[in-house]
Order: C-alpha cells, then structure tokens, then sequence
C-alpha cells in the first residue's frame, strides 16, 4: 500500500487572508456583489408562467432588485410536487428579466443540466440540498458564470466553505454564497436563520455573503425582520421570494411576499443599508432594452 500522505484539510483560496480586498461579483446588467451596494434578488420561487414571471420582474424591478430569481428546475422534497417548468421555465425567465434590464439567477440541480442553464442564467444557483454534490460544483466551476451557493440545512462553516473552494480549485472565483437557514430541532421555523454566520464569514472569506430570509423562516411575516437584521449585520445582499398571488404558489406560497409586502420592505431596507454606510441600488431603473412593457 502507497505510504498516506497528510493533505492539508483547510481552505485556501476561498480564507480570507488569500486576496489583499474583498471579491465583488458584478454581473453584465451591472448588479455587484461585495461592494457597498446591498444587491437584491426577487422573484418567485418557481417559475409558473411568462405572466407570473414578467409581472414580478416588473414589480420587484421598480422598487431596487437587480437580479430576478425563479426556479425552472426545482428541488423538492416530495417527487409528486411541482417540479418545474425546465427549459421552458429558462427561457421564461431570462425574457422577463432581459425586458427590466434585470441579471436572472437559477438553480441547476444536475450536472448534465449545467451547459443548459448556463445559457440562460446569469447566475447558476447551487441549492442548499446539493450544497455537497461534488460532481455539481466541479461542473459549475468549469461552465465560468457566477455562482450562488447557498448553505447546505445540515452544513457547518467549514463545510460550506470547502465546497466554495471546490468552485475555486475549478478556477471560478465568482462565488456567492447565500445563508438560508439550517435544520434546528424547532419546528415553529422552517429553517434556523444564523445570522452571526454573516459577520462571521467577513473574517473567514473574501467572499461575498447574502441572505435568503424567505427559506431561513418559511413564513411570509418573519421574512422582513430577517432582511433588515441581515443587511445590518454586513449582508452584501438579500434573496427574496416574492409572487403576485402567494395563496395560489405553486412552491413556497407561505414564505413569499406581495408586491406591496415587498415594496414597503425594500423602503426600510434603503433606511439600513444608507445607516451603515450602504445603500441599494435606485429604484426605477430604466429597462435595458427597448421592447415595450
Ligand atoms: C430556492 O431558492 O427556491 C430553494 C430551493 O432554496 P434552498 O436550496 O435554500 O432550499
Ligand atoms: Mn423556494
């Protein structure tokens, strides 16, 4: 048998000390990440139609998001659940956020599906679920977008940040990474929002660090608290679920906000951002292109 060699088991080039600054993600519609700007991602947690999606990117687009969120492939705990539109919903989905000047970020849940998402996203979405899924990080790094990594419901710091360094090692340093809640034995919550991972992860990384406070609650009221307790605790963004028509969601109706729920929420966000010396982006961007509304 070969002789075992030690191989050193922490990271390196996601820790802190690797980069002289911070890493900012910009993606081409000009949206930042890791910068003084709180970028803001919404949109609904499915895909569910061109009306659904285009009447979202509308609405979360005048009040400051940046970046459109929609699952086309969805990860679901039981297999007789919405699973998604796939391609259909892709391609949904960048119209919409192409006609409000908006970056589109989606999740990819297999690697054979990675080429195809990368087509259509702007950001390629690695879930909480497949926060470890090897194969998937490798294939994400090698497709060279910008990637969002969220928290696996089980992962500690260490972990989640060996799996960014695994996007490193593949040679993409445009990496995210999104805390979304972890599994804590109490079930009045859907998930345990940790918000002192934010804080904590501005000293282990150059990466930046964003906020899902739609899956770190489960419920549509906690949801602005949470977003105004992770932009002051150094959140370099938020991702918000947010539907025209919540009661009628196909995925995470409960979690997901109204458009004036939002509206009013993005309003107190500006209120904390610009209180620690950030801000959001301004509100009622002009479309990028020029088909008509
Ligand atoms: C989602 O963003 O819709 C999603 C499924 O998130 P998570 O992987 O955090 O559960
Ligand atoms: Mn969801």
């Amino acid at each position: 048998m070969d002789r075992l060699t030690a191989l050193p088991q922490t990271y390196k080039l996601v820790r802190r000390e690797a980069r002289s600054g911070r890493t900012v993600v910009t993606l081409s519609n000009g949206a930042t990440f890791g910068d003084e700007s709180i970028a803001i991602c919404a949109g609904p947690c499915s895909v569910e139609s061109r009306e659904q999606i285009e009447a979202t990117a509308q609405a979360v687009s005048k009040c400051g998001a940046t970046v459109l969120r929609g699952g086309a492939f969805k990860p679901r705990t039981s297999p007789y659940a919405f699973q998604g539109l796939g391609g259909d919903g892709l391609k949904m989905l960048r119209d919409a956020a192409d006609r409000f000047g908006m970056a589109a970020v989606t999740e990819v849940l297999d690697p054979r599906d990675v080429a195809l998402v990368a087509q259509h996203a702007d950001v390629l979405q690695i879930g909480a679920r497949n926060m470890q899924n090897f194969s998937l990080l490798r294939e994400t790094g090698d497709a060279g977008k910008p990637v969002l990594l969220k928290r696996g419901a089980a992962a500690t710091i260490d972990e989640w940040l060996m799996a960014a360094e695994y996007l490193l090692v593949a040679g993409n340093d445009k990496v995210i990474l999104c805390e979304r809640g972890i599994r804590s034995f109490d079930p009045a919550t859907r998930n345990l929002l940790d918000i002192a991972a934010v804080p904590l992860l501005r000293s282990r990384t150059h990466l930046p660090v964003i906020i899902d406070p739609s899956h770190g609650t489960g419920i549509a009221r906690l949801v602005g608290p949470m977003a105004l307790a992770g932009v002051a605790a150094g959140a370099d963004g938020l991702l918000v679920e947010v539907h025209p028509d919540p009661p009628s969601a196909a995925s995470d109706g409960p979690q997901s906000l109204t458009f004036e729920e939002f509206e009013s929420l993005m309003k107190q966000v500006e209120v904390v951002a610009q209180a620690i010396g950030r801000g959001i982006p301004a509100r009622e961007r002009p479309p990028m292109t020029t088909k008509a509304v």
